[in-house]
């Protein structure tokens, strides 16, 4: 298959979670960027969750500019806001943030958290479980740039400490400090 942009669909879909603020510092603009750019180097594709703004609008943009492929899905009342990417090469249109996740999840053939918010939190968490429960085996990356995580991967930390998480923080994401990596770790 071909994309609009006349390049060929590829075969692999990397799901980005990333957060859609418009004001933050811009080194994680540039950085979500040089994810976009360097997936596209490496034969993936993105699915994310169709966002025009912040980091998922940086993403998406870095992706086409290297001629890449995107796939986005958005609830209804986002798009109405004027939140999606129009430009994206398959923009999906669900009902609910529950039907957005699920397929986010199902097309995905790896899973990559940028530094995001409540809602990146959520999306992310969602993927933790799964992994933790078995019921999704795909690898999850956690990009920790400059720390941003640092907070939350204690938080694992003493879980798996204290015995809440069973088998150990491993089993649910890998922490990637650089973008490097990120690449590494993906096998990309
Ligand atoms: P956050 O990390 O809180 O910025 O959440 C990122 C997620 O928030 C996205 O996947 C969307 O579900 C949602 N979201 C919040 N505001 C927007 C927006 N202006 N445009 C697109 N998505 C948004």
């Amino acid at each position: 298959m071909i994309s609009k942009y006349q390049v060929p669909i590829p075969p692999k879909l990397l799901c980005v979670y990333c957060s859609s603020s418009t004001t933050l510092d811009p080194k994680y603009y540039a950085m979500a960027e040089a994810v976009g750019h360097g997936l596209v180097a490496r034969g993936w594709g993105l699915i994310y969750g169709g966002g025009c703004s912040g980091l998922m609008g940086s993403i998406a943009r870095a992706v086409h500019k290297s001629k890449g492929h995107v796939v986005g899905i958005i609830p209804e009342f986002m798009k109405a806001r004027e939140w999606a990417y129009n430009e994206a090469d398959e923009l999906v249109t669900v009902g609910t943030m529950r039907q957005r996740k699920q397929i986010m999840e199902e097309r995905a053939e790896a899973f990559l958290t940028l530094p995001g918010g409540i809602g990146t939190l959520e999306e992310m968490g969602e993927i933790v479980v799964l992994r933790s429960l078995g019921v999704i085996r795909k690898p999850l990356i956690l990009l920790n740039q400059d720390g941003y995580y640092d907070d939350y991967i204690r938080m694992l930390e003493r879980m798996a400490g204290e015995n809440f998480i069973p088998r150990g923080r491993d089993r649910l994401l890998a922490v990637a400090p650089t973008l490097d990596e990120v690449w590494d770790k993906l096998g990309a």
